[in-house]
């Protein structure tokens, strides 16, 4: 493809695009195909000669976007949100224009300066610690990450290597194994899967904390666990604070529970995946009080702050247990520079990584933060408002707190008929939920997820949530 047909196809997509978005309140949210829909809509091999762009264009309503679930559609209220942003897209599109794989500084000095800029940049919007900050000049900085899961696990594997030097420190000829083979982590029951998961890849046991009624890890059972484990001859070294549990949005006690990583020695993680993006709201930054105690912090702006995926951002107070202990430095990737500035590929698990920061660049800049809080406070509105409609009609009861833009309700009666309404109101395809289920009680999750989101869609939402509950009263009344 030559420039002048590039730039056609690209105006093309462009304007492809804001059609999508501008107009994605017409599209069905979730898509009626079955599997194996889109193989008997393309030939079964690869062009031999190329074909007009034009042609690839005409495709895309045909071939893809029957099977595509609108994300970004406002009536999509499933998981919780994926961003995405005009700023964010188009800084995509420079980043796969550059092209580089900002492994070391050398590799393209650009990326991995704007990366320790903009997670400054960021780092103080969220008022975190300043020794997470680079720009203080002590150890701590920021990384993106592709996701929340390889920051826990990268944590992980950053509190794995300290406790290991520190026991190796105290007996110099422990063996290695068998110290590894007695270290423990702790989350609560109701961390992200991906918690337990970075246990299981990290070659270490996982100690999962009951909550209390309101679905939180509490200091004094996280206590207990750990002084039961010390008894017991096992290591503790590894706490992960869930800050917006996947669930129901539940915070973690952080500010007991901080205190007691530190007089225990083990690494403190916090997970604020979904509900980190709010710390940019001073009213918000009370959820996080006794972050000064963690020793890693990550959420995604990739969830709530408008950057498209991938972009999860991550502090460490101490990036050297990361950076010195899986330092495997052939001389294809050694610089000059070494030293003078981060090689972020000692900060992550693949070698490869993309221009992300440019997008998170692009999205501070072209909206600026009074626009982002404006953003994240009106969807924490719409989720008061669409909790107002659940406590107005008597059949449903809220099955946890509303605190950001995720409200868990549920009809008062058995499991099985939430079940039922749920698959009756996926099933018309106005509106998507996903369910969830805390101690033997199913309940259905209404995020609110899109940018375009306005009172009159969660009224819809509303509105058919109700109608499919009608529905289900006159089936049982039959
Ligand atoms: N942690 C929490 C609290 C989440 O809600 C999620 C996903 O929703 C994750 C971790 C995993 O996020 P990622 O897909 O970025 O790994």
């Amino acid at each position: 493809m030559d420039h002048t047909t590039f730039r056609d196809f690209a105006k093309a997509m462009a304007d492809y695009i804001a059609d999508y978005l501008e107009n994605i309140r017409d599209r069905r949210v979730l898509p009626t195909v079955q599997p194996g829909y889109l193989r008997p809509l393309i030939p079964n091999d690869a062009p031999e000669s190329a074909e007009p762009w034009t042609d690839v264009m005409k495709d895309i309503e045909r071939v893809i976007m029957p099977g595509v679930t609108h994300w970004h559609s406002p009536r999509f209220h499933a998981y919780f949100p994926t961003a995405n942003s005009y700023p964010a897209i188009v800084a995509d599109m420079l980043s796969d224009a550059i092209a580089c794989i900002g492994f070391t500084w050398i590799a393209s000095p650009a990326c991995t300066e704007l990366e320790v800029v903009m997670l400054d940049w960021l780092g103080k919007l969220l008022d975190l610690p300043k020794e997470f900050l680079a720009c203080t000049g002590g150890k701590g900085g920021g990384v993106i990450q592709g996701t929340a899961s390889e920051a826990t696990l990268v944590a992980l594997l950053g509190a794995k290597s300290k406790m290991l030097a520190e026991m190796k420190e105290k007996k110099p000829n422990a063996d290695d194994y068998d110290i590894v083979s007695k270290l423990v982590a702790y989350a609560s029951e109701q961390a992200h899967s991906s918690v337990q998961r970075a246990g299981l890849l990290g070659g270490v046991q996982f100690r999962l904390i009951p909550t209390d009624e309101k679905h939180k890890m509490q200091a004094a059972p996280l206590r207990e666990a750990i002084r039961k484990d010390k008894e017991a001859g096992l290591i503790p070294f590894y706490v992960v604070v869930t800050l917006g549990t996947t669930s129901s949005c539940a915070f973690d006690n952080l500010a007991d529970i901080g205190p007691v990583c530190r007089e225990e020695n083990v690494w403190l993680h916090i997970d604020a995946a979904y509900a980190g993006s709010a710390f940019i709201c001073p009213e918000y930054r009370h959820l996080m009080e006794g972050v000064e105690h963690a020793d890693s912090f990550n959420f995604n702006p990739h969830k709530w702050l408008l950057v498209t995926f991938d972009c999860s951002a991550m502090w460490l107070k101490d990036p050297s247990w990361i950076v010195n202990a899986f330092n495997v430095d052939p001389l294809y990737l050694k610089h000059d520079m070494q030293g003078s500035a981060p090689d972020y590929r000692h900060w992550q698990i693949p070698l490869g990584r993309r221009f992300r920061s440019l997008k998170l660049w692009f999205v501070l800049r072209l909206y600026g933060a009074e626009n982002l809080r404006a953003h994240i406070r009106k969807q924490i509105g719409l989720a008061h408002e669409f909790e107002q409609m659940v406590l107005a009609d008597s059949r449903f009861e809220l099955a946890a707190d509303v605190i950001m833009a995720l409200v868990c309700f549920r009809l008062k009666t058995s499991n099985e008929d939430n079940e039922f309404l749920l698959k009756m109101i996926n099933g018309n395809g106005k509106i998507h939920l996903v369910p969830s289920k805390i101690n033997g009680t199913y309940f259905l999750r209404m995020a609110v997820c899109s940018r375009y989101t306005e009172s009159h869609d969660i009224q819809g939402s509303w509105r058919e949530i109700q109608a499919m509950a009608d529905r289900l009263e006159k089936e049982k009344a039959k």
